[in-house]
């Protein structure tokens, strides 16, 4: 059944070539007992290799059951070894991290048999070799000849044909050896048994048929195997064998099967497992916590952009500070030095601003026409939540109140623009210096709001189940975390008598003074409002001899006029930022809708006093005279004024040129210019200036002079400054979605600048974010060779460790795949364990380090690694631990087995 023919084998040692055997010539029967003979070095480990195809001939051929193995692939030399051949080796070469019935079990493991059928047939086989007792002990607990037993169960347990002991008792005491060899005897009467041994007693008492070798020759065969015999056989077998072969499957263990034989080797060195996935995790964790933080600010930041950019849309008006230009003229380390000096937005601002004063060359004049507008109506709504339009007109002037001037008084309705001059009319002058910084914070009063009711809603809480307006006679009231801002508020809108505004003015800023809860939210939801039309406050002068220098008569009070025009409005939201949101489209006051602007826009278009103005273009309402700093000419205000003696006198009509009580005057003097044009008053009584209405206040120009837009999201923002920019693109034409077309030579096509104050912040930000992002590139590159570098040593170490086992596999068959099966597996749990162990880590530490970056700046979210992420860090962990242990584990499959089982 087995054949040598002129067998040959040469080794290279040194580029010389030694030959090991030098044609070797046997034939074997189906049963018998053959033992080798021959000194050490003669070439019988050899000759038992080739035969069981452990070791490839250098020529001649080898003969199986009638079949030339010239064409043997690897895969045919491994169901050979799989199926029809068992190994006994001198040392055992058990497994030593598998218990016995697992070490039996291997060779049917390779084969990829099920479980039950495995453990059935190792059972039977320990059982055979009078092992029933042990099946659970690691071979480091059996005595030399039961270590023997189990690899000789090993070798049956697959019913091979054919049994192959290298030197089997040469490790044995004499006692032992006999067992083993009568254990031996008793397989040879249903096996072939080829024994390779140098004890010539054993081998004469034992065995059917002794060879003896010299040199790598036969030198006498006790018992040859004639041609006429081993034709009889073959003819006889032909037919069984036929059978016999479809039986045989091709040895295959499968992926689950590897993962279990190297789970079980992990364990068998468990401190070390957890040392070495330790040790991997190193780098995982140093990469996860570079993520985290980078990640985290990178959160932190886009929370902030959205978040910011709600209070900072992109604006249009008239005059403006191109940040851009400015930008573009400082320096890098100039740009650093704002953002180290400066903490917050607002800041940053007017840091920037500050530097401008003095140079004009980045003011910049807008003008807003009516084509820009549509082409503004025309963006597409899904860049933004709103576009909102500022006309500039004061409805200061308009809006009136009811107001109680001292706690006894009757309630009465007054207007805004009023309030201001009966809370500071018994101010001393020492008072009002004091207090010219609160003062100064009352000059706005009412705002627009934004003409989108869900943006608003997502920034703010509603109060007492209130709402936001959104009709014209709604108004709201957005409150902030500081009450003084509150007071302010309630302040600017009459919610205090004299003597409390005094009493608030004198307080403020003192912290021990407890201002809170001073109104109720229903006290402030009652509060009556009323608008009136321009025709109703501003009536023709009747005094004959004023009438030309002051042809109007403003009634700052509503009592004497005809009030059917008046439209009342109503407190319907008190609003409240969310906690999550730091910079609202809002900031704390009263706002009315857009409907209400344009309402005051349409009714002032036909106003007595805009026909006027516009009539009389050289008439300028309340010019002070440059001589005497008295009010020469414009409207004629009606008046509650406080005398010398500190009495009230309602109601009467003064001439404006003594109109200005003390205070004022003191007050004007005081403030900044822009407050007082927001008042309507010039800071200095020696200029010709403007202090009365102009033409905008009034509501008298139909164009808007401030125009906000909230892009829906900062991705958005890029989408709407692309859209402006289109139109300072003057070498494309636009076409409206209704057809209008600007061409490029259009004369409306003059340049707009936009102020978009977050770019300019992102800008500043970003120069620093690239150094840190830089930094830590550099770190995460390091960690990660440095983890690689570790997995392919660890991964090498490992194969080192398991050559045997290697060689072991391989002689039961194993396939070089499931060898490197073997190893990919293992490296693919140590990276497996050592990713879901570092991003364990890393979670931890983020959250300690969170704990403490945020009791320190009350930011909680500075490391915080994204699910996808960590799970991208666990599989590149993986990929990592595989990639490096890929070259180590093929050279393991590689490994010659036969050199493999030599190594000790
Ligand atoms: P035995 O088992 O009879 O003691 P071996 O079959 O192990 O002898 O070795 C036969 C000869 O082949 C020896 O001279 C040995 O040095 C040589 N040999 C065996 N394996 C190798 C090898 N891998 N490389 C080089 N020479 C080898
Ligand atoms: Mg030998």
């Amino acid at each position: 059944m087995l054949k040598l023919i002129n067998i040959k084998k040469t080794y290279l040692v040194a580029d010389q070539k030694v030959e090991a055997l030098k044609g070797i010539n046997l034939a074997f029967r189906k049963n018998e007992f053959v033992s080798i003979l021959g000194p050490s070095g003669c070439g019988k480990t050899t000759t038992l290799n080739i035969i069981g195809g452990l070791d490839k001939y250098t020529s001649g051929d080898l003969v199986i059951n009638g079949k030339s193995t010239k064409q043997f692939c690897d895969r045919d030399w491994d169901v050979y070894r799989n199926h029809r051949i068992g190994f006994i080796f001198q040392s055992y070469n058990l497994i030593p991290h598998q218990n016995v019935l697992s070490n039996v079990e291997l060779s049917l493991t390779i084969a990829g048999l099920p479980k039950e059928e495995r453990i059935k047939k190792a059972k039977k086989a320990l059982d055979r070799v009078g092992l029933s007792d042990q099946y659970y002990k690691k071979p480091n607990q059996l005595s030399g000849g039961q270590c023997q037993r189990v690899a000789i169960a090993r070798a049956l347990v697959n019913e091979p044909e054919i049994l192959l002991a290298d030197e089997p008792t040469g490790a044995l005491d004499t006692v032992t050896s006999v067992q083993i060899m009568d254990l031996i005897k008793d397989i040879s009467k249903e096996k072939l048994v080829i024994m390779v041994t140098h004890n010539p007693e054993l081998a004469e008492k034992y065995s059917s048929r002794i060879i003896n070798l010299l040199d790598g020759e036969v030198i006498n065969d006790s018992n040859p195997y004639s041609f006429e015999e081993e034709n009889n056989e073959y003819l006889n077998d032909k037919k069984q064998t036929k059978a016999e072969i479809k039986k045989v499957e091709k040895a295959k263990m499968s992926w689950w099967t590897s993962f279990k034989l190297s789970a079980k080797n992990l364990l068998s060195k468990k401190r070390r497992t957890i040392l070495t996935c330790f040790a991997g995790s190193i780098g995982i964790i140093g990469i996860s916590m570079v993520l985290a933080v980078s990640s985290g600010i990178k959160g932190y930041i886009a929370d902030m952009q959205d978040d910011m950019l709600s209070g900072n849309p992109i604006t249009i008006t008239e005059e403006t500070i191109d940040m851009n230009a400015m930008l573009g003229q400082m320096s890098s380390i100039e740009q650093l030095e704002i953002l180290e000096n400066q903490v917050n937005v607002d800041s940053i601002l007017s840091y920037m601003a500050d530097k401008i004063v003095g140079d004009n060359s980045f003011i910049v004049k807008n003008t807003i026409s009516q084509e820009y507008i549509n082409y503004l109506n025309d963006m597409p709504s899904e860049y933004v939540h709103a576009i909102s339009y500022n006309y500039g007109i004061n409805l200061n002037h308009n809006i009136y109140t009811e107001y109680k001037y001292n706690s006894t008084s009757e309630g009465e309705m007054v207007s805004l623009t009023a309030l201001l001059q009966m809370y500071s009319s018994t101010l001393n002058d020492t008072d009002f210096a004091k207090y010219t910084s609160f003062l100064q914070m009352l000059a706005t009063t009412m705002s627009q709001s934004i003409p989108n009711e869900e943006y608003i809603k997502t920034q703010y809480d509603l109060v007492a189940g209130s709402k936001i307006a959104t009709k014209k006679n709604e108004i709201m009231l957005v409150l902030n975390d500081s009450q003084s801002a509150v007071d302010i508020t309630l302040a600017q809108l009459g919610f205090f008598t004299q003597e409390e505004f005094v009493d608030l003015a004198i307080n403020f800023n003192n912290e021990d003074v407890n201002l809170k809860q001073r109104f109720t939210y229903d006290e402030i939801l009652n509060k009556k409002f009323m608008y009136y039309p321009n025709n109703t406050i501003y009536s023709t002068t009747t005094n004959p001899m004023l009438a030309s220098m002051f042809p109007f008569t403003y009634s700052p009070y509503a009592t004497n006029f005809d009030k059917s025009e008046g439209i009342e409005l109503e407190i319907v939201g008190i609003l409240k930022v969310k906690e999550a949101v730091s910079y609202g489209a809002l900031t704390s006051g009263f706002y009315y809708t857009e409907d209400l602007a344009k309402y005051a826009l349409e009714t002032a278009k036909d106003s007595e006093i805009v026909k006027f103005a516009n009539g009389n273009e050289d008439f300028v309402f309340g010019t002070t005279s440059t001589t005497t700093g008295m009010i020469s000419n414009g409207i004629m205000y009606t008046y509650h004024y406080t005398d010398v003696s500190g009495n009230l006198h309602p109601e009467t009509e003064i001439n404006p040129s003594t109109f200005m009580p003390v205070n004022m005057t003191l007050l004007t003097q005081s403030m900044s210019s822009s407050s007082l044009l927001t008042m309507g008053m010039s800071s200095s009584s020696t200029d010709t200036t403007n202090i009365g209405p102009t033409l905008r206040d009034l509501g008298g120009l139909a164009l808007p002079n401030l125009v906000k837009i909230y892009p829906l999201s900062f991705e958005e923002k890029f989408l709407v400054t692309d859209y402006l920019d289109a139109w300072n693109d003057t070498s494309v034409d636009i076409t409206l979605s209704d057809g209008t077309q600007y061409l490029k030579d259009n004369p409306c096509r003059l340049k707009v600048t936009y102020n978009d104050t977050m770019e300019i912040i992102i800008a500043l930000i970003n120069t620093m974010i690239n150094i840190v992002t830089y930094a830590l590139i550099a770190f995460t590159c390091l960690a990660l060779l440095v983890s690689c570098v570790m997995i392919a040593i660890i991964t090498y170490v490992s194969v080192i460790e398991r050559i045997k086992e290697i060689g072991v596999i391989r002689s039961l068959g194993g396939r070089k795949k499931d060898v490197s099966h073997l190893f990919n597996a293992e490296t693919f749990m140590i990276g497996a364990f050592s990713g879901f162990f570092g991003i364990g880590v890393t979670y931890l530490i983020s959250f300690i380090a969170n704990q403490i970056i945020g009791s320190l700046t009350g930011v909680y979210t500075i490391c915080s690694l994204p699910l996808d992420e960590a799970a991208t860090m666990i599989l590149l962990s993986i990929f990592l631990t595989v990639i490096s242990g890929l070259i180590p584990s093929r050279s393991a499959a590689k490994k010659d087995p036969v050199t493999a089982l030599r190594t000790e």
